[in-house]
């Protein structure tokens, strides 16, 4: 009988074991995407933009955010409220973080309302394998490791306000990154679409640009403008 109630006991221990492991891992996830946005096209909607306070950002993609996601296409977010932004703890990444992680939302701010957001949103959503120095830090290293720029005017490409094929686009960034990128466009204040954010996909351990296990919906025409900025 005795043998028969310690069984018991095991079996309903190893039923529930991986039920606990599932609860604390619920904020893990797949990979990230690293986002990028073309200024220009950020700032010629109808919605507008501002500059940030150091000034006029550079004719350059800029960081929007790495984004834990699961690989079903879903993700996780405001992960954890116990971990509020704290510049002073990134303090030696700051100038960097405002040359390649620019805002331009409106009114004009020096960027930490922005980064707060993607931290709170997306970073404290990454906490089981970086903390918040290693998220921007990371976030800052990704983007060093690509010219999104360089890589489209090689083939032609130019922020000149002309319209270029999304295929051509795609091309010369996996030409450049070895990585198939996804484009997200949005629309000019006339209603052209436009080349807004470039989406690469990055391993779960923030190491590495992998090939995205799932893209994001949305469509853009088969040629899309390339505003200035
Ligand atoms: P939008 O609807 O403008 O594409 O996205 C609005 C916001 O939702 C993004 O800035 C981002 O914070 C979040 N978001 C949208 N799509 C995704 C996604 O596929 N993965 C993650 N992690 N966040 C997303
Ligand atoms: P997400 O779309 O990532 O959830 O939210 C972006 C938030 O950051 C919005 O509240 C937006 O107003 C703010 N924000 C500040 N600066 C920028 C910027 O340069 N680009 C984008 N996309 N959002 C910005």
């Amino acid at each position: 009988m005795k043998l028969l109630h310690a069984s018991l006991c095991l079996i309903s221990l190893l039923l529930i074991l991986p039920s606990i492991f599932a609860a604390s891992s619920s904020e893990d996830f797949d990979f990230f995407y690293f986002v990028q946005q073309w200024p220009g096209s950020y700032c010629d909607t109808q919605r507008s933009c501002c500059f940030p306070t150091s000034g006029k950002p550079a004719a350059d993609f800029g960081i929007h955010g790495l984004w834990p996601n699961y690989k079903d296409g879903t993700y996780p977010s405001n992960c954890d409220n116990t971990k509020p932004f704290d510049s002073s703890s990134i303090s030696d990444l700051i100038s960097s973080m405002q040359k390649s992680w620019p805002t331009l939302a409106c009114p004009s701010g020096s960027g930490e309302t922005f980064w707060e957001h993607e931290w709170e949103k997306h970073g404290t959503c990454s906490e089981s394998v970086i903390d918040q120095y290693e998220y921007f830090q990371t976030a800052l290293n990704l983007k060093q490791r690509t010219d999104l720029l360089g890589a489209l005017t090689k083939a032609g490409i130019n922020p000149d306000g002309k319209s270029y094929s999304i295929e051509s686009i795609r091309d010369s960034i996996k030409e450049s990154t070895g990585f198939t990128p996804w484009i997200q466009c949005n629309t000019d204040e006339s209603g052209n679409s436009q080349l807004y954010q470039v989406y690469l996909c990055v391993a779960r351990s923030g190491t590495g640009f992998i090939e995205c296990p799932v893209f994001p919906r949305g469509k853009c025409g088969e040629e899309i403008n390339f505003p200035s900025f």
